[in-house]
């Protein structure tokens, strides 16, 4: 019978999939910082760029520690990310909107990469590896960092301007429309165009 695979095994597995993650990442990280029209957005992207460099060359040493080929696993779940990531750049979104759009898929990757990690640490500590939690921990925590600086930023201004930008689009467009509804509401107040117009200002509040 053959050999059954082991702990060891799905840990060393994972860790083929988190390396071939970063230097996924460090393609994908560059396109993002790219597309940013925020200066904080852009260098926050370009930062963590240098952190991924980093973690790929960490994984090394890990790999290194338990005696194995530093070797990658084509990791199915950060191109999925990336993937949707793409796409959001082939849409015609405003500048507000798309820097909006470029938080929330950093922020699906990081979340992926400590949900990884995380896995990662438990599984070095039970098989007895220390050294390698130790230096899988580095990463998460700059993983945990990256994450919170996009939400500082989405949460900062970014999301507002992009908010503010629609309510501003919204607001062009009826502002016409709006004009010959007061003029009309005044000799017909129960004209139908002055009654909906209201309506749809009210529930987009
Ligand atoms: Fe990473
Ligand atoms: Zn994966
Ligand atoms: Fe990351």
């Amino acid at each position: 019978m053959a050999e059954q695979e082991t702990l060891y095994d799905a840990f060393l597995d994972e860790l083929r999939d988190a390396y071939d993650a970063e230097k996924q990442l460090t393609k994908a990280l560059p396109k993002l910082a790219k597309a940013a029209s925020s200066p904080d957005l852009r260098e926050a992207f370009e930062t963590h760029l240098e952190e991924t460099r980093e973690q790929v060359s960490r994984l090394e040493q890990v790999f290194e520690l338990l005696d194995e080929r530093a070797k990658g696993k084509h990791c199915d779940g950060i191109a999925g990310i990336i993937e949707e990531g793409k796409s959001v750049l082939e849409e015609d979104f405003s500048d507000e909107a798309l820097d909006a759009c470029l938080i929330a898929s950093g922020q699906r990757a990081e979340h992926y990469e400590m949900a990884a990690y995380g896995t990662l640490i438990a599984w070095a500590r039970v098989l007895g590896r220390e050294d390698a939690a130790k230096l899988l921990e580095e990463t998460l925590e700059e993983e945990k960092a990256a994450d919170k600086k996009l939400t500082a930023l989405a949460e900062g201004g970014i999301n507002e301007r992009a908010a503010e930008e629609a309510r501003a689009d919204d607001e062009s467009e009826e502002e016409e429309e709006d004009e010959e509804d007061e003029e009309a509401a005044e000799s017909q107040p129960v004209r139908r165009t002055a009654s909906t117009s209201g309506a749809k200002r009210a529930s987009s509040r």
